[in-house]
């Protein structure tokens, strides 16, 4: 039985075999989907291929206002759309509306700004009346991006709306765990007015991923590590850029002159958000030695009063994990620190008693950076907290990871946590909020150098121009220098000379 029809924009002829979509709540079959092979695959990308150049000649403001249309009709049948996103994952009725919250806050974001952006550029040229330069913003032609089920319509759309409105097609393939949600917003962009084949979705498990690297002219990954690193290599063999955003080890340090009330409630929610199964959320806390006590006092105490429901309703702050594989290395990592010497002072256990994929919301003490907790990303509400002597030790620990995602700082000091911001290594840090920066549509995030949390940038300009290849055109003006035949007669080397010293008093 096929709970959700699948969307009619599925065009490619479907393969024989197909995978199934469950609500990880109830175990309902929510539907079946065909596994695109190699083959249809290609045909996709052959179509969103032959159907770019004319989205591209729309020009930016044309594009955008398709996409500002699609948004429009995203808002309006938010309710929809977030009954999708809680069926596929389990999240909270306030986690899946975030996620429309933040398509909408960067699909403005765009509008305002991508004309300017994008538009085209005089350069500095060779000699100044001689000759000019323009550079032009191009766009790579099909772009593929392979998202992750834990933010279904957030991280499965964000970067396919910044590569489209840079003017490219998109084929998208979904997560096998949630592929319902893209397919349902691809629909609703044709509505809105995209051209067909613009934007597709291609279906089915990792091999469909694959396939997809070896078509399109540019890669947008949103996963593991491990899988990232594959994409990568592929990427590589093909000489076709990519960007790639991936796991984290988040740390948050809570200093001395913070609210500890604040801090507490900012710690909980940034390791809670989607039952921590999120690349930002916060994984690992460190507590000045000297309001140690009074922070763990506030943090276990509102712990206490975090609801965990599979209800609907704002007022819930946590829903299921959506996958059953996360939920067992949550436990492995809880039983192995346990062995180790750590201590479950809140939760610890599974909540069957509300779904199978339930877990409590856990706090531990005690932990030390030789257990897996400390170093592994964990997708799941875990909250192990260290005390630390100094802000010094501090950095040192959350600097000691091989990831460099995000990072968050309490402190009433604003100028001193920005100090403390520059010596962590991570893609962005937040001060006194959890995950800001995700929510932030102008400002760019992703890994930082050196680590494995990824490489390129999502959001912001840099998250734009990320999906453009800059085209410079030259043009000898004919105003200074004859034809020749050679690139250095006397004349033009009178002129570079002249140039030479006038270069230095003049701005060309
Ligand atoms: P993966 O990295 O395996 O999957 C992410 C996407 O890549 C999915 O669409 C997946 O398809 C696809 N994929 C899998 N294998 C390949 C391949 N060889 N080539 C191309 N695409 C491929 O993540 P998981 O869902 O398995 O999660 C594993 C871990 O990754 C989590 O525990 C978490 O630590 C981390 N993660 C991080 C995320 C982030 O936001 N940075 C998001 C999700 C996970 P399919 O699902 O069909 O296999």
């Amino acid at each position: 039985m096929t709970v959700l029809e699948p969307p009619s924009v599925q065009t490619i002829p479907p393969s024989a075999a197909a995978f199934r979509v469950t609500n990880p709540v109830t175990g309902a079959l929510i539907g079946e989907l065909p596994v695109h092979n190699s083959e249809a695959v290609a045909q996709a990308v052959r179509r969103a291929r032959d159907a770019q150049p004319a989205w591209e000649a729309l020009g930016v403001k044309g594009r955008m206002r398709c996409i500002d249309a699609f948004n429009r009709l995203l808002w309006a049948r938010r309710d929809r759309i977030i009954e999708i996103i809680r069926r596929e994952t389990g999240k909270t009725e306030g986690g899946a509306f975030t996620e429309v919250l933040v398509m909408d806050l960067e699909t403005l974001y765009y509008k305002r700004h991508a004309a300017r952006l994008l538009r085209r550029q005089w350069r500095t040229p060779a000699y100044p009346m001689a000759n000019n330069a323009q550079v032009a913003y191009r766009p790579y032609g099909v772009v593929g991006l392979i998202t992750p089920w834990n933010y279904p319509l957030l991280l499965g759309l964000c970067d396919a709306v910044q590569a489209l409105i840079a003017g490219n097609a998109v084929v998208i393939k979904p997560s096998e765990v949630t592929p319902y949600t893209s397919l349902q917003v691809i629909e609703w962009m044709r509505e809105a007015g995209l051209p067909d084949d613009v934007a597709q979705v291609v279906t089915g498990l990792g091999a469909t991923g694959a396939a997809l690297i070896d078509h399109v002219d540019y890669v947008s990954f949103t996963g593991s590590t491990a899988t990232g690193r594959k994409v990568a290599v592929r990427c590589a063999e093909r000489l076709i850029p990519c960007s790639l955003e991936l796991g984290g080890k988040d740390p948050a340090i809570v200093t001395a002159d913070a609210d500890m009330d604040d801090a507490a409630r900012c710690v909980l929610t940034g390791a809670l958000e989607n039952a921590g199964q999120a690349c930002v959320s916060t994984e690992r806390v460190y507590v000045e030695a000297a309001v140690y006590e009074p922070f763990m006092r506030a943090l276990t105490d509102h712990a206490q009063r975090v609801v965990m429901s599979s209800g609907g309703g704002l007022g819930v702050h946590v829903g299921s994990m959506t996958n059953e594989r996360e939920l067992i290395r949550v436990e492995e990592q809880i039983a192995e620190a346990v062995a180790m010497g750590a201590k479950v002072i809140v939760g610890g256990k599974r909540r069957p008693d509300i779904g199978p994929l339930f877990f409590e919301p856990t706090i531990l003490t005690d932990v030390t950076h030789d257990m897996r907790l400390m170093r592994d990303e964990t997708f799941g509400p875990l909250i192990p907290v260290m005390r630390v002597e100094s802000l010094d030790e501090a950095v040192k620990l959350a600097n000691d990871s091989e990831y460099g995602l995000s990072a968050a700082i309490y402190s009433k000091n604003i100028r001193e946590a920005r100090r403390l911001a520059r010596r962590i290594v991570a893609g962005d840090v937040t001060i006194n909020h959890p995950m800001l920066t995700f929510a932030t549509p102008g400002a760019p995030m992703g890994g930082a150098p050196g680590r494995q949390s990824g490489i390129g940038r999502r959001n912001g300009a840099e998250g734009l121009l990320r999906f453009v290849s800059p085209q410079t055109v030259t043009v000898d003006t004919g105003l200074v220098f004859a034809p020749h035949l050679s690139h250095t007669p006397p004349r033009v080397i009178a002129v570079a000379r002249l140039m030479h010293h006038l270069r230095r008093w003049l701005p060309l």
